[in-house]
């Protein structure tokens, strides 16, 4: 491990979340910017899926969630920073958001190898994956043998056990988004392990 608390290539996993109508190209746009930093590679991104709202703001629309792996020799802190970088960017504000309500772009740092940090900004693994269907279910179509550094469980029997019954639903627009835009089949392979 360097000083930074990085390693050279640490696998990371980054939860992707969103309900406005343009979600699917910030999420594009997120594959992108991740895909041309220096220190992250190997960009995948897992199906999506429609997903029930969870939480008090029930009247709003259905999210899209998704999961993404990496490798990367950012430090989960500067991870982190990329990530909320990358929302800024493309319009969140989260002082004008409620919590749990709409939101365009959330991206949240899932695991971090097999560390385990808590502090003030940063908990990792994010302490709610292991609770939430729309985290499990698309991990488990890319990594169902990952194991969860806290509980020791791999994703694909914690997806069983999971007592989350909000609806999660494969959602099959992502090819058509993608094909309405200019990326390349070469970068949509990229990003998906079968694309
Ligand atoms: P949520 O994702 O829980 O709906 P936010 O995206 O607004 O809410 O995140 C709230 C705060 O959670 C952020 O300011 C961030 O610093 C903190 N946080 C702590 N651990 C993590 C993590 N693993 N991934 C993303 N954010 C985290
Ligand atoms: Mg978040």
């Amino acid at each position: 491990m360097r000083s930074d608390g990085s390693d050279p290539a640490v696998v990371a996993w980054v939860g992707l979340g969103g309900n406005w109508p343009q979600t699917p190209r910030l999420f594009q746009g997120a594959l992108r910017r991740l895909q041309s930093q220096a220190l992250v590679h190997k960009v995948v991104c897992s199906p999506l899926y429609l997903t029930e709202p969870v939480g008090p703001v029930c009247r709003q629309r259905w999210f899209l969630n998704g999961v993404i792996r990496i490798e990367t020799g950012l430090g989960p802190r500067a991870l982190l920073r990329l990530l909320h970088r990358i929302e800024r960017s493309a319009g969140r504000n989260r002082k004008q958001e409620r919590r749990w309500g709409p939101r365009g772009l959330d991206l949240d740092l899932l695991f971090y190898g097999a560390r385990r940090i808590c502090d003030r900004r940063l908990i990792v693994p994010h302490p709610r994956a292991h609770q939430r269907r729309f985290v499990l279910q698309p991990m488990v179509d890319l990594a169902p043998e990952w194991i969860h550094p806290g509980c020791g469980k791999t994703i694909d029997t914690l997806l069983q056990k999971v007592d989350d019954t909000h609806l999660t639903i494969l959602w099959d627009g992502w090819a058509r988004t993608l094909n309405r835009s200019n990326a390349s089949r070469a970068a949509t392979r990229t990003f998906f392990p079968d694309g």
